[in-house]
């Protein structure tokens, strides 16, 4: 018990999210956004986007209430790689599609292991 809660309080540590966030664009070869720590009313974590300039301004992620940082991150990072592929910011097939290798790709993997570092 006092593992995973000295776990949950270091996976909150944001310095430690954004190294995770920085490592995986790095490995997607992809450019970094704006990590924002806001406050999120619906929902944990977010993208803004410009779907007519096809643009994106950052990632919002309320760490109040993310209680997977990881997963939350994830999917968001999901988004980013539709976006600049397709303009796609939807929840379609295609979407799922990506989750699913993006999370077989990072989630519990030694990129992981930032997030606890
Ligand atoms: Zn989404």
């Amino acid at each position: 018990m006092i593992k995973l809660k000295w776990l949950l309080a270091e996976a909150l540590k944001k310095e430690n999210v954004l190294a995770f966030y920085k490592a995986i664009c790095a490995d997607s070869n992809i450019k970094l956004l704006p990590l924002k720590f806001v406050s999120i009313s619906k929902g944990i974590a977010m993208i803004v986007h410009d779907k007519k300039a096809g643009t994106m301004d950052y990632i919002g992620i309320d760490m109040n209430k993310a209680s997977d940082v990881e997963m939350a991150l994830l999917h968001e990072f999901t988004h980013q790689l539709l976006i600049l592929k397709n303009n796609d910011c939807s929840h379609s097939a295609t979407f799922r599609k990506m989750l699913n290798k993006v999370n077989d790709k990072y989630m519990y993997s030694k990129f992981t292991n930032i997030l606890y570092a």
